[in-house]
């Protein structure tokens, strides 16, 4: 059965592949550039949910197969849940990894309550009905930027249960816990009961 992922951050795109051929489910992916959809979905939406559901739907509409895209964020709770939906453009519109990485350690100096939360939201749509599906990963935001690897946020959130951050421990353990795929797995068994 062919999905589109409607998803164009590359890191994104990279985590939700693995974690898919992982889980199975006998879905073949399909990104935007192969159904050669290029319009840019505005997500000006107030949450995770509106942003997801605009992005499907906008795809839906135009190109008729199953839709799952996604929305995410890094929620601190001594910020008032910020970034959050506005995660990706914390430090402004044109805003790189490293730019959103200073401004929240600079929003935290000092700060001793450093509990954070990812979010994802997907929204599946398919012949003109939607289903969205939530996963979660408590951690904390660590005092400095530690590790190369992942993206985002990935520097600063230590996950509940390790001692490192995102961006320092594997790819394997970070696919076991993150929130894509808490989310996933929500999406793939839905799948499976409704097919
Ligand atoms: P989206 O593309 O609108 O979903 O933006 C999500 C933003 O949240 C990304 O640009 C990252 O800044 C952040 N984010 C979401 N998931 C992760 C993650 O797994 N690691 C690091 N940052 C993430």
């Amino acid at each position: 059965m062919k999905w589109v992922l409607a998803t164009r951050n590359a890191g994104k795109v990279a985590e939700f592949q693995r974690l898919a051929d992982e889980l199975g489910g006998g879905i073949e992916w399909l990104s935007l550039r192969d159904v050669g959809f290029d319009e840019e979905v505005e997500e000006h939406g107030n949450t995770l949910a509106e942003n997801a559901r605009l992005k499907s739907w906008a795809v839906h509409r135009q190109i008729g197969l199953p839709v799952l895209s996604d929305d995410s964020g890094l929620f601190v709770d001594a910020l008032g849940g910020a970034p959050g939906v506005r995660s990706a453009r914390f430090a402004g519109d044109d805003a790189k990894d490293a730019d959103n990485n200073i401004k929240l350690l600079g929003l935290m100096e000092g700060m001793e309550e450093r509990a954070a939360h990812f979010s994802v939201v997907l929204c599946a749509v398919m012949d003109g009905k939607e289903m969205l599906f939530e996963g979660r990963v408590e951690g904390a935001i660590s005092k400095k930027m530690e590790g190369d690897d992942g993206f985002g946020y990935d520097p600063l959130f230590i996950p509940n249960d390790f001692l490192e951050t995102f961006a320092k421990i594997s790819w394997e353990q970070k696919d076991a816990i993150s929130h894509r795929r808490r989310a996933m797995e929500h999406f793939l068994r839905w799948k499976k009961n409704f097919f």
